[in-house]
């Protein structure tokens, strides 16, 4: 199973054989790739802080089994998670100037490489967005650079 964040206990499970996996099967190694992946789980923890993980969890129980609406929303989580992990890069580089050449790139393609459009592909199924938990290759590149980019959590409004 990959890495996880369990808003219970909160607390981040992960696996380092994902980081095998990822440097192997996603052609995405490097320090900082594993940094995004991190800091994504972290991500989720400030969600939790911030209340909308069981706001989501409300919602998605209100649906009842309606999983193609409540895979959009956690879509919208996953990216906000994104989102937070370049905020977190963008204020770490400059506290710590943390980002060597090439990291940047190494996040994204770690990004595009777990999207749920390229898994789909890899393991042979049609892409079907309606079965999307986290999001395109495009938007976790996107939603990461945004971060990145602006270092403001503000920006990271996926649910509007
Ligand atoms: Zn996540």
């Amino acid at each position: 199973m990959g890495p996880f964040y369990c808003p219970a206990d909160q607390k981040v499970y992960l696996d380092q054989s994902f980081f095998e996996e990822l440097a192997k099967n996603h052609s995405a190694p490097g320090d900082f790739a594993q940094a995004y992946v991190l800091a994504h789980e972290v991500g989720h923890h400030i969600q939790n802080l911030q209340g909308t993980l069981s706001k989501v969890q409300k919602a998605k129980q209100s649906w009842g089994g309606s999983s193609t609406k409540a895979n959009a929303l956690q879509v919208r989580v996953e990216l906000q998670a994104d989102c937070y992990a370049g905020v977190w890069a963008h204020h770490a580089h400059k506290k710590f100037g943390i980002l060597e050449r090439g990291d940047v790139e190494e996040a994204l393609r770690a990004a595009a490489s777990i999207g749920d459009d390229t898994l789909q592909k890899k393991s042979g199924r049609h892409v079907n967005p309606d079965g999307f938990t986290h999001g395109s290759a495009k938007q976790r590149m996107e939603w990461l650079r945004r971060g990145l980019k602006s270092g403001d959590m503000r920006q990271c409004n996926t649910f509007q």
